[in-house]
């Protein structure tokens, strides 16, 4: 084995001057073990991916037997592979029946970028509509309809064409037009600091874009799978999207992600060109083994009916009067304080106290709490005790 953090800080690509750096030698439900012996628990389930707990039985099981059949045989799209076929029958058989055909990706940066590419070929128009505060991913494509202009001016020329409104701001939709692609948004934006928006503007950006001709993507790789207490967000909303992206937790815990749409919008990318869009690994039959079990998961132990009581058990125990506001939607919390300071000092206190808890990318007064589906009682009495006292830790 291999922990040097001398490796790791100069053979490994960092994204940040201050790595949160742990050591995981094992991971097993919501703990990660350090070589040390010390035991941490994953409140932020790897962001918003173990949303059925690190290493559950029923994946690792599908996933050897997979490993037992075969691993990659072809590039995505030529060859009929059977648990590839599984898991496309079960995610459609669990949406709303436009949504009847997935394109499986790697990545939820890639998702996005085949929604994008697919609306503009089916629509043959070029604007793309996006929210302020939005995250969708690293890659060119996906990094041009975020609304971070912090991690997007180094890297311009970005995507043309594309047009920010704010996010739950029912007079910004006039600016979707007949010239509109297609408007992403994430059902609820998560790294914005988990913003919630009402019923009624879902339902009304439904109707804009049914008006104008443009598709709806909606982006639920970190709020979907689940994590706000329904196998999908947008089925408290009232909405169906025309594309709906995935990621994250779809895999379990193996890298997989997904667009899907209707058949007749999807068949675009065969003709016009051909093989329009195309990838290897995508569909590799053991991470559709991790994302078959991971659905079976979910439905089988009934996780969907506890997520909102977990949650409110969680903000009932998060009281403290340093706590500014906790926005929550079933296990998806933002905490709000008076100071990013605050908040750091929370996160490395919390760190101290055995507590995985995570910053925001573009909300720096909060820290994120998505715990694992599959928490506990006791697990989440335990892990809010320590986030108090490292509240209390952090005055001093
Ligand atoms: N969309 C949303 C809403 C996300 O939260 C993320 C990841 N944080 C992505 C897209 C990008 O996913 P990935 O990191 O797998 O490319």
């Amino acid at each position: 084995m291999n922990f040097s953090a001398d490796v790791f800080l100069n053979h490994l690509a960092q994204t940040t001057p201050l790595p949160y750096g742990i050591a995981v030698e094992r991971a097993e439900g919501v703990y990660l073990y350090a070589p040390d012996g010390k035991r941490y628990m994953d409140l932020i389930s790897g962001i918003a991916v173990s949303n059925i707990g690190h290493r559950h039985p029923a994946v690792i099981t599908r996933i050897k037997e997979q490993l037992d059949k075969h691993l990659h045989v072809m590039v995505y799209g030529e060859f009929i592979q059977s648990t590839p076929n599984l898991l496309a029958a079960r995610l459609t058989s669990l949406l709303p029946e436009t949504l009847n055909c997935c394109y499986f990706v790697n990545s939820g940066t890639e998702a996005n970028e085949g929604a994008l590419k697919l609306a503009k070929r089916y629509t043959g128009r070029t604007e793309i509509i996006s929210c302020k505060k939005s995250y969708h991913g690293s890659t060119h494509g996906s990094l041009s309809v975020s609304g971070n202009e912090i991690k997007k001016s180094a890297f311009r020329p970005l995507l043309p064409d594309v047009r920010f409104i704010e996010f739950n701001k029912p007079d910004d939709l006039k600016h979707i037009s007949e010239r509109t692609a297609c408007v992403i948004m994430e059902t609820i934006q998560g790294d914005a600091g988990v913003r919630v928006p009402t019923k009624a503007y879902l339902q009304a950006v439904r109707k804009r874009c049914d008006e104008t001709g443009a598709l709806l993507i909606l982006d639920e790789i970190q709020c979907g799978m689940g994590r706000t207490g329904t196998l999908f967000a947008f089925e408290q909303f009232g909405i169906v999207p025309d594309i709906l992206t995935l990621a994250k937790a779809f895999g379990g815990g193996l890298p997989i992600g997904t667009f899907v749409a209707d058949k007749k919008i999807m068949q675009c990318l065969t003709h016009d060109p051909p093989l329009g869009h195309i990838t290897t690994f995508g569909g590799n039959p053991v991470c559709c083994a991790s994302a078959l079990a991971t659905l079976e998961v979910i439905q089988q132990e009934n996780l969907l009916q506890v997520v909102d009581e977990k949650g409110k058990l969680i903000e009932h125990l998060l009281q403290h009067p340093t706590i500014k506001e906790i926005r929550r939607i079933g296990l998806m919390f933002a905490i709000d304080f008076e100071t990013a300071e605050q908040v750091n000092r929370i996160v490395s206190l919390a760190k101290e106290e055995g507590v995985i808890c995570y910053w925001f990318l573009s909300h720096p007064n909060s820290f994120r709490i998505a715990p694992p589906l599959t928490i506990t009682t006791e697990e989440i009495q335990e892990a809010c005790a320590a986030i108090l006292r490292a509240i209390e830790k952090s005055l001093h």
